[in-house]
């Protein structure tokens, strides 16, 4: 039997932590031998080690691997060097060599954990959506100037850019994940405006005809942001492009209250990038108390995207739901005088309703 190849790359504060939490879970619902990992290393660590972020040795890994499986990266230590030397810049240049350009972020409630939401219970309960956000074009990627005019004033521009095949290939990633869920697709411009966003609605347009089992609209970018507190049931999965997606999907994630739960996925077309949404958290390291369930999730989502097992992917997703429903709680989520959990043991709670 072939195996997947995953590469680990546990990154810094509470990653390690995290990732071997993750590989325990993987390890318990695959078959013996189905994937072999291998751990590399990834920003402050790998700065402390060999003086870069993304070592060349991590580049080949992951380019030859299946797919990867990220902690997070960061901490005090390195926020003071210059850009390309700071953990997350081996992340940005992390995700240009594997080549990701969809983001995927579902935000599922639990309802036993609905009271951390701001949002009321009643509108936060129902939140079940994804979203799929560009991640290589746009605004962050095209031209861009400083500098001032015969008087002296300053400007500085910015250009937001986007080819067909950019937007067709997120685009089409977007009825795909609609097709596997509720079959409906909400597709985020701001069309009343931006030339770019009339052509992303176009080929919006021109590609539902080969998904007609979709139900699409078009949303304006303002209402979206609106929508996503006052009526977040409405939506399945949304499709954007890369600035509207990385505010919305921030906004999105709080609607349930708990940053330490949330998975994330980066697809190219090769290989896939699985990372939980939250950052190092350097103020709870080493102390065996972070929440393990983002990770987690986001190696159930790997399973799904990249490494074909749905259904291992969807005992993952049940077992979770089923530690939370029966009160399994990390500090971050636990109510005063609720049982507190360390990573282990909310893993092992995991691990037993698996
Ligand atoms: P953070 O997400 O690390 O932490 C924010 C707060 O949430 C902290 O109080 C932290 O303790 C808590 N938290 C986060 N994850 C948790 C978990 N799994 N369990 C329990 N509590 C959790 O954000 P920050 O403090 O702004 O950033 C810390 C470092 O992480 C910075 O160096 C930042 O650059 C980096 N960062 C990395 C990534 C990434 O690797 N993708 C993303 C965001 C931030």
């Amino acid at each position: 039997m072939s195996s997947y190849q995953v590469v680990l790359l546990p990154g810094d504060g509470i990653g390690p932590e995290i990732v071997g939490e993750a590989v325990r879970v993987l390890e318990k619902v695959t078959k013996p031998g189905a994937i072999q990992f291998s751990s590399q290393l990834l920003g402050g660590k790998a700065i402390d080690e060999t003086g870069e972020p993304f070592p060349e040795v991590t580049r080949q890994a992951v380019l030859a691997a299946d797919a990867v499986l990220l902690g997070a990266v960061g901490g005090p230590k390195w926020d003071k060097g210059p850009g390309h030397l700071r953990p997350e810049g081996g992340l940005l240049a992390l995700r240009k060599a594997l080549g990701v350009y969809a983001n995927l972020r579902p935000v599922k409630a639990f309802p036993e954990l609905i009271d951390a939401s701001p949002l009321k219970a009643d509108v936060a309960g129902a939140v079940d959506l994804l979203i799929v956000r560009e991640l290589t074009g746009g605004v962050y990627f095209g031209e861009r100037e400083r500098g001032s005019n015969s008087e002296g004033e300053r400007f500085a521009r910015d250009t937001m850019l986007y080819t067909e095949p950019e937007i067709r290939r997120v685009v089409r990633r977007g009825f795909e994940i609609a097709q596997g869920r509720s079959k409906r697709l909400t597709s985020v411009d701001k069309a009343n405006v931006l030339d770019s966003s009339r052509l992303w609605r176009e080929i919006v347009e021109e590609m539902k005809g080969d998904y007609p089992d979709v139900q699409v609209e078009h949303v304006l970018v303002d209402a979206c942001a609106m929508y996503l507190v006052t009526k977040p049931h409405y939506f399945d999965v949304v499709v954007t492009e890369n600035l509207f997606g990385d505010i919305l999907s921030d906004e999105a994630a709080v609607l349930t209250g708990s940053i330490g739960l949330l998975p994330s996925a980066s697809l190219g077309d090769k290989s896939g990038l699985y990372e939980p949404i939250h950052g190092s958290a350097p103020d709870i390291a080493g102390q065996g108390i972070a929440n393990p369930v983002g990770t987690i999730l986001s190696a159930a989502m790997m399973l799904r995207y990249s490494l074909q097992m749905s259904e291992e992917a969807s005992r993952i997703e049940r077992a979770v739901a089923a530690a939370l429903s029966e009160g399994a709680r990390t500090k971050d989520i636990a109510r005063p005088g609720e049982k507190v959990l360390s990573t282990k043991e909310m893993t092992e709670a995991i691990l037993a309703r698996l």
